[in-house]
């Protein structure tokens, strides 16, 4: 084969309580790349549509994982990457990490897969690191993987697939506003309370056990962040209505998507998402913001082929 066509997930990361450690995959929003292998080494971003991103290899995130990928591959040849990005960059939906680990995943699927999922991981955080300063995992573990995945330890790499309840849907809004990742790394602070910490875990403990048993109070409990929310929420306009709002709705937890400045919701069912969603597109439209908002149920596999 050489060429192949996927599809990238957005991506919510760090999910309330598991800060750079918790992300899940989304189903009905991501990107599109084209992958084909060349006779000359290296790779060349040939085409990039919908955003205004440098083609650059050294300057976009795709080359950047895919050379990281390339150092360590038995291949004498190069590759070649058309990127249709849907996912706008800096929306706190894994914009970036869409795009490095698409690149990733494409080129080992050309070459047969020698790498593991988790190796891609390691090339795919090469991409992260160029866009946000930070090779954090939380982002590229769930595209790469798919559902949810929890970043046990960074050192050495150790990710941890979790399973999906099946009724679980999230609602996530994009208000149109600008919050840099570097930025809103930059206001946090470097140590935390044992109390907070005791906090954070047991939420932490909590999630990951209600997304094992599809115990949904369990999920909606522990969707609760008292380190980074409480910092970060103050950059994004309506944060605090938009969780009163869709708590009231019916939404089982509301949180800071990635770094922001999109807002997340789970429900439970479809249904329950719509309505959150609606809660919160009234909000933003009493505040005079433009947004994006996308309904989506989690998406297990992760980056796939498409025609
Ligand atoms: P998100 O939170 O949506 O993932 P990030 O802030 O992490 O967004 O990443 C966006 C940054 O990465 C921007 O500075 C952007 O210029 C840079 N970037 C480089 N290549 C890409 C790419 N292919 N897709 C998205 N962003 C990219």
């Amino acid at each position: 084969m050489e060429e192949v066509r996927v599809f990238c997930p957005a991506t919510i990361a760090n999910i309330s309580c598991g800060f750079d450690v918790l992300g899940v995959a989304l189903d009905s929003v991501g990107d599109e790349m084209v992958v084909r292998k060349t006779k000359e080494t290296g790779i060349r971003i040939t085409k990039l549509e919908g955003q205004d991103l440098p083609l650059e290899t050294n300057k976009n995130v795709a080359g950047v994982a895919g050379l990281a990928l390339l150092e360590k591959a038995e291949y004498t040849g190069g590759f070649e990457i058309e990127i249709y990005k849907k996912i706008k960059a800096g929306s706190g939906i894994g914009s970036s990490a869409a795009s490095s680990t698409g690149a990733v995943w494409a080129m080992n699927h050309l070459l047969g897969n020698p790498f593991s999922k988790t190796e891609l991981v390691q090339f795919a955080m090469e991409g992260e690191r160029l866009a946000s300063g930070v090779a954090h995992a939380d982002n590229v573990a769930p595209a790469l993987f798919g559902a949810f995945t929890l970043v046990r330890s960074y050192t050495p790499l150790d990710i941890v697939p979790i399973k999906n309840p099946s009724e679980l849907y999230a609602t996530v809004i994009h208000p149109q506003i600008e919050v840099k990742t570097s930025d809103s790394r930059k206001i946090l602070k470097t140590t935390i309370s044992l109390e907070n910490g005791i906090k954070q875990w047991g939420n932490v403990g909590g999630l990951v056990a209600g997304l094992f048993m599809e115990d949904y109070d369990l999920i909606g409990r522990s969707l609760e962040d008292h380190i980074i929310e409480p910092i970060r929420s103050i950059l994004i306009p309506g944060f605090n209505s938009i969780k009163e709002e869709t708590i009231k709705s019916g939404a089982l937890g509301c949180g800071i998507s990635g770094s922001g400045p999109s807002i997340f919701t789970f429900s439970k069912g479809e249904e329950t998402a719509q309505k959150v969603a609606e809660a919160m597109k009234k909000i933003y439209k009493n505040i005079g913001i433009d947004f994006d908002i996308h309904v989506s149920k989690i998406n297990t596999q992760g980056i796939k082929i498409i025609n």
